[in-house]
């Protein structure tokens, strides 16, 4: 994606703004200024990685700086102090909306810019990529009156993206949502949200025991960091509420332990936590050059230990304009538990972690090796971005008892099909920031409004393909039902939500 401007005979203002608009146009969250000996480099963060994309030469590069920072409404004077700004403007029909930070470093002030995508917004749970099973388990879970569900990950694992997902299916006339974050990161029409502010001594548990006073049904705290706010969690959700939240762990099980050392109560955990949904990003394949290779021995190995399948060859980046080497967009990979009465008692009774390993990850869970296993054979990701992710000695016995949700024969790779996924078949999206401008969807439309400090929103960039007309994004509770009464076939779902049809294109996570 290295692009040569001709710096020495354009003006800075033109400058500036060609890199910033060629930046969105590449997809990117955001885009570096780096103060070397040599020059001004700048990179871009694509779909989670950085990769160089232009440099400016030295002498240009405080003009270069200098006019970053006064569009942003940063003191310009002043270069040894860190500053935060920002940039709200039009260009070339892009609706922009950037936070900008300087840096003082011993080479220069460092300027990243982040890049919050106005015209994006949230599709629904069907576009997150889970697999059927998977899919029905969050339905369930999030169709009970009380308790809580925790999306849990590393940062920049697309949690939020998860929790606003769940949070626009429950949003209904007749329920009462109220959510407090930090930082309030897309608006919701019809939901109550709160933002903190510390300064005034507006924290979390402030704000919580204000909702209790609101008449909620539904809550949702935007991250669950310290003791006090997960003890008032617990405590609203015995009594009569949903409570949404993320916690930054990596897995089903440590998020359990995690409460725990928050000094939540045993019977009260035990009671209140309905399920887990534990995620991480794996860079997806591009569609348009992937292509089939053998697999080596260990690929071989590692998916008869993992699935007991016998795996000949799998899909491999090969890169083409449309794409990063190969990678376009990202994927959810997806753990999902649903806390049953063995669970509950386990925590209950205080049981040691292996023995309370044994009854998380029954025949009944996807893990996330497995679920990431599986988008490897389905052709979503490659095994490369699966083991990056995810720690493989700690999964694989794991793993292996863990059930195999698709029967797929041997020698055989996984239709896409199988998944729950509606993000396919990206391309040609690169103009469609135009079109994504005037888009109005019916569903509840989710912008993003405040910079999240944290990686966490690069997963929010979800951005509509418009050319294609397929309407049935969301389906009706009745063919969500429907479709959890035919779960023998994920391939010939007959009647109701027919992934085939479901399939639309998509820009996917950035
Ligand atoms: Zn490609």
């Amino acid at each position: 994606m290295y692009k040569d401007f001709d710096f020495s005979n354009m003006p800075v203002v033109d400058a500036v703004n060609e890199i910033i608009i060629e930046s969105v146009e590449h997809g990117a969250s955001d885009i570096h200024f780096d103060p070397t000996d040599e020059y001004l480099k700048v990179r871009i963060r694509v779909d989670g990685v950085l990769d160089t994309f232009t440099v400016i030469p030295n002498d240009l590069k405080q003009n270069i700086i200098t006019r970053i920072k006064l569009l942003s409404g940063m003191n310009i004077t002043e270069t040894r102090l860190p500053q935060d700004g920002a940039i709200k403007t039009v260009l070339k029909n892009h609706n922009l909306d950037l936070r900008v930070s300087s840096l003082p470093t011993k080479k220069g002030e460092k300027i990243v810019i982040r890049i919050l995508d106005y015209s994006m917004s949230l599709k629904g749970i069907e576009y997150l990529y889970f697999s059927e099973t998977n899919y029905k388990k969050v339905l369930k879970m999030i169709s009970v009156p009380n308790g809580i569900i925790l999306v849990t990950g590393a940062t920049g694992s697309g949690k939020s993206t998860t929790v606003y997902s769940f949070l626009q299916r429950l949003n209904v006339e007749g329920v009462n949502i109220v959510t407090v974050e930090d930082p309030v990161e897309m608006d919701i029409k019809g939901i109550n949200q709160v933002q903190v502010n510390s300064d005034i001594g507006l924290d979390f548990a402030t704000v919580l025991r204000s909702i209790l006073r609101q008449d909620p049904n539904i809550i949702m705290i935007g991250e669950i960091r310290d003791s006090e706010t997960a003890r008032i969690a617990v405590r609203a959700s015995i009594t009569g509420h949903l409570v949404l939240s993320t916690i930054h762990t990596n897995n089903s099980l440590n998020t359990i332990e995690r409460l725990l050392d928050m000094d939540v109560e045993r019977y009260l955990l035990a009671s209140a936590l309905e399920g887990i949904i534990s995620q991480t990003l794996a860079r997806k394949l591009c569609d348009k050059c992937k292509k089939l290779r053998p697999t080596t021995n260990y690929e071989k190995q590692l998916f008869k230990k993992a699935l007991n399948l016998d795996v000949n060859q799998l899909y491999a980046p090969t890169g083409c304009p449309q794409c990063n080497r190969g990678y376009r967009g990202r994927v959810a990979l997806q753990e999902v538990l649903p806390i049953n009465q063995d669970i509950r008692d386990a925590i209950s009774a205080g049981v040691r972690k292996d023995e309370l390993r044994k009854l998380v990850y029954t025949k009944d869970v996807i893990t996330l090796l497995n679920d990431g296993l599986y988008k490897v054979l389905a052709g979503f990701t490659t095994l490369e971005e699966v083991l990056k992710l995810v720690d493989i000695d700690d999964s694989i016995d794991i793993a292996k008892d863990s059930q195999k949700i698709i029967n797929n024969k041997p020698n055989e790779l996984i239709n896409p099909n199988d998944f729950i996924d509606t993000n396919n078949n990206t391309n040609n999206n690169n103009n469609n920031n135009n079109q994504q401008n005037n888009i109005n969807d019916s569903i509840a439309q989710i912008k993003m409004t405040l910079a999240n400090k944290q990686e966490e929103n690069k997963a929010t960039n979800l951005t509509p393909n418009l050319d294609n007309n397929k309407t049935n994004l969301t389906p009706t509770l009745e063919q969500q039902q429907n479709n959890n009464n035919n779960n023998n076939n994920p391939n010939t779902l007959e009647s109701g939500f027919n992934m085939q049809d479901s399939f639309v294109n998509m820009n996917t996570i950035k």
